[in-house]
């Protein structure tokens, strides 16, 4: 009787030392983490922590290099080559910068293709450019979740894998670059998959940790008010959250059913007249303003510099789909569209420069 008392004794006593040393351990990871995170009102560029009053004219979504996963499949055929790349990106930031772009953020995440700190670096190094890189995971469906969805077949916590992985890319770095990402990407399917769950959840863990803003991808004409709804349900800041490519749906009042969610939403694939033309853009965007939301829109093309792997070859048919799929496309045509039907230089001015500052700062 006393043998096994003591025996229940230890166990209890080893078992509180544990939990004790696993809540010492993680109480001192969230610490970590805060004191590592970038202090309220800087911003992670990819040269380093930046003031958000320097943040400029943003374009808060766009690509240097992008690829779909299994591009590197094909690298024997069509391999990457750093000086075309750096080339071809060296001439759009010179074209953005003509027209006094400040800041692009480049949204892709780590599970697609493309993600290049050591570019973006360079990049930023040789034009002045402000480059902000992601940490993040994609959509099911154009991601790569066989990593994650195999460890969570054996009941591993992927969500919490994922936030670790976010919030280390985020406060010390990714990889061995030094270059640490100050957004965190997310993406949806119309319906949000259980793995993009998992996704949402991790992000809103890291942004609770770091007080980074979460931007994200959302497909076809739908999702953007289940997804903000999702991630202000785990907790997430809506003043830190952009639903991104609103701009899929026409229809008005899906934007203001995200907006009503007190979010900021997306413009971002401004130039894909293929998916909404541009006069449909500018009627809503136009509307919008005069209906006093200028203060959560934000305006980006999600262009592609560079597809990696062998390029798409376009029908006949498709030849000038992309025309306006430009990085001066905003700068040079829809702007000037926007003025036309009545929009104010200073409603432009908020969405170009005064909510990408107010994301980062939470306001
Ligand atoms: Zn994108």
């Amino acid at each position: 009787m006393y043998r096994r008392k003591s025996i229940k004794v230890s166990m209890l006593v080893v078992l509180s030392i544990f939990l004790l040393s696993s809540f010492v351990v993680s109480a001192s990871a969230k610490e970590m983490a805060k004191a590592m995170a970038p202090v309220p009102g800087m911003v992670n560029t990819v040269l380093g922590p930046m003031p958000a009053e320097k943040l400029g004219i943003t374009l808060m979504h766009e690509h240097f290099v992008f690829a779909y996963p299994g591009w590197f499949a094909d690298a024997t055929i069509a391999p990457d080559d750093y000086k075309e790349i750096l080339k071809i990106d060296l001439d759009v930031i010179k074209t953005a910068q003509k027209y006094g772009i400040k800041t692009i953020i480049d949204a892709t995440p780590n599970d697609t293709g493309g993600r290049n700190p050591a570019l973006y670096k360079d990049l930023a190094k040789k034009t002045g450019l402000n480059i902000i890189c992601s940490t993040g995971l994609y959509t099911e469906h154009e991601g790569s979740p066989a990593y994650w969805m195999t460890k969570a077949v054996w009941g591993m916590d992927i969500s919490k894998m994922m936030s670790e992985l976010f919030i280390k890319e985020i406060t010390q770095g990714i990889g061995t670059t030094g270059v640490k990402a100050g957004v965190i990407k997310v993406g949806s399917s119309p319906k949000m998959t259980v793995y993009e769950q998992a996704v949402h959840k991790a992000a809103v863990m890291a942004q609770k940790a770091t007080g980074v803003p979460i931007i994200t991808h959302t497909e076809g004409p739908t999702g953007g008010p289940e997804q903000a709804e999702f991630l202000l349900k785990e907790g997430a800041d809506p003043k830190k959250v952009m639903i991104g490519h609103v701009s899929n749906s026409k229809d008005i009042e899906y934007h203001k059913a995200i907006l009503a969610k007190g979010v900021y939403i997306a413009f971002d694939r401004i130039g894909l007249d293929i998916i909404t033309p541009f006069d449909i853009n500018v009627k809503n965007v136009a509307e919008l303003c005069k209906a006093g939301y200028a203060d959560k829109i934000m305006l980006s093309h999600d262009t592609v510099n560079v597809w990696l792997g062998r390029q798409v070859v376009l029908p006949e048919k498709f030849a000038h789909a992309f025309d306006n799929w430009r990085i001066d496309h905003i700068s040079k045509d829809f702007i000037p569209a926007l003025k036309a039907q009545g929009v104010t230089d200073e409603q432009i001015k908020t969405m170009m420069v005064d909510n990408p500052r107010k994301l980062f700062l939470g306001l």
